[in-house]
């Protein structure tokens, strides 16, 4: 049944932005604090108040444009967007209504095949956000705190151009990762700093027209926006094939029972009745602000995605992970900057550096160890010293517990240094020879494969120290003698 149906999401995020200040007023922005302690009265709306421009807001939102390849508008003005709630004492939200300051980019995510498509950005446009209704710490009455009236918000819109809830997730994780490198937003949907509006329709697969929308709020994580959306394409699709109609309008979703609920229908919707904000300056951006922006954007992830897989040579699997997190691709940079060994580079990063910060709930800017110290460790390989398995399982641990002892120091101490010389590896291999006569009979006998036991046997015997590379031939040699 399913098959018959094109599913359309289009998805609107608002990302509180990382300043210090608020949008209008320098009433601080932060999470967390005292309810009602971040309050002016600017953010009260007291009569004859005026708000005056967060200019970071400004760069913020122009920085994410420029990532997302949009166009930046020379000129915007504000707009008041009447409504009253009780979260928000002005009676009105400043937008951007008719003039958002980046229109038409895209972003790229990964389709369910894994394949590169482009979704196109349709707006982005500054905000500020509301207060918030208590509704579950009082019995009786709904509280209001309205330390977050006013923090600046950017609204992401995208076309509707995702076609599962499998590439919402992806699109989702690919913002918050740009506002996370960007630093303009941590994008935690728990706390609320990033939050998802989902708009889903349904329309049979050879229809020419999109089916009705309907908008779900309320969702705080990314996998509970693809669990609304699955269910309301579910519930959708069961709706028409009921030969009932959809009609347009928002609903709520409940993560615990993992259903949508409907909150109000668009015959219902408000008229907010925009018009110019009289109270704060027209912006012009010109160019130059354009281009001193561009040159402060760091590496982004897409960047260093092909980077890693084209010129390093890195699988996507690996080039995907080391730019997940700005700061381990950051940390992955410096390290490769003396080194070209960067299958061994990566390796380390993804297997001892992450599950060192596991173990120890640490981010990769506590990690006690340089960049330049372990590149030390990855030369030491490179240079046949010692060998990939005793740098990550004996030096590593050592470097991290005295992250003042250089890796050759360590590995000399610890008698780790790899024997390439013939005669050490030689009484190595012959002592291998004379412990297994019935391996060696076995091999002269034309069994071959066996040279990989004896190998494991050098290893263990020499304690690792054997340099594969050089011994595995004299053991070919010596085996034929023996
Ligand atoms: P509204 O005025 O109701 O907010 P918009 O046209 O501004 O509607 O679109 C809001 C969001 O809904 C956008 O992200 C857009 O891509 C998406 N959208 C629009 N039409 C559809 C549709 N038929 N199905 C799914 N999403 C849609
Ligand atoms: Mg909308």
């Amino acid at each position: 049944m399913r098959d018959k149906y094109q599913v359309v999401i289009g998805l609107e995020v608002h990302a509180q932005m990382l300043t210090k200040s608020k949008a209008y007023s320098s009433d601080v922005n932060e999470f967390g604090a005292m309810p009602n302690t971040n309050v002016s009265v600017i953010t009260l709306g007291h009569p004859g108040t005026l708000p005056v421009m967060n200019k970071k807001t400004i760069e913020y939102a122009i920085k994410l444009g420029l990532a997302c390849n949009c166009h930046i508008a020379e000129n915007q003005y504000f707009a008041r967007k009447n409504y009253f709630y009780p979260d928000l004492p002005k009676g009105y939200q400043i937008t951007q209504d008719k003039t958002p300051i980046c229109t038409g980019g895209h972003i790229e995510i990964k389709d369910e095949n894994g394949t590169a498509r482009n979704i196109g950005i349709t707006r982005i446009h500054m905000e500020e956000d509301a207060g918030k209704s208590i509704h579950d710490v009082d019995v009786y009455d709904t509280l209001v705190d309205l330390n977050r009236a006013g923090v600046p918000l950017l609204e992401i819109v995208s076309e509707p151009d995702l076609r599962s809830s499998a590439e919402a997730y992806n699109y989702l994780v690919e913002v918050r990762k740009l506002l996370r490198y960007l630093e303009i937003c941590d994008g935690n949907m728990e706390e609320g700093s990033m939050r998802c509006d989902a708009n889903i329709s349904v329309m049979l697969k050879d229809a020419s027209e999109f089916g009705t929308k309907v908008e779900v709020k309320n969702m705080n994580s990314i996998r509970n926006v693809q669990r609304a959306i699955e269910f309301e394409i579910g519930r959708q699709i069961e709706v028409l094939e009921t030969g009932g109609k959809l009609t347009q309008e928002t609903r709520s979703f409940d993560a615990l029972k993992g259903i949508t609920i409907s909150m109000r229908s668009k015959e219902a919707a408000n008229d907010y009745r925009y018009f110019p904000e009289p109270d704060l300056q027209p912006i012009s951006v010109t160019e130059k602000q354009i281009e001193a922006i561009k040159a402060e954007m760091p590496a982004l992830p897409k960047e260093l995605f092909e980077k890693y897989t084209k010129e390093l040579s890195l699988s996507e699997y690996d080039a995907y992970n080391l730019t997940d997190q700005k700061y381990i691709a950051l940390y992955f940079e410096e390290l490769i900057s003396s080194i070209t060994n960067y299958k061994a580079a990566a390796n380390l990063m993804m297997g001892e550096v992450k599950s060192y910060l596991n173990q120890n709930g640490l981010e990769i800017t506590d990690f006690p160890l340089k960049p330049a110290q372990l590149s030390e460790l990855i030369k030491l390989i490179d240079a046949g010293k010692i060998s990939t398995s005793v740098a990550n399982q004996r030096i590593f641990p050592e470097m991290v517990s005295n992250p003042a002892e250089n890796p050759l120091a360590i590995a000399t101490r610890l008698n780790l240094i790899q024997e390439s010389d013939e005669g050490s590896l030689k009484a190595y291999i012959e002592q291998v020879i004379s412990q297994n006569p019935t391996e060696v009979e076995r091999y002269r006998g034309g069994e071959k494969q066996l040279v990989g036991f004896f190998m494991g046997q050098l290893m263990k015997v020499s304690q690792g120290k054997a340099d594969p590379k050089q011994a595995n031939q004299l053991m070919r040699n010596l085996l034929e003698e023996a």
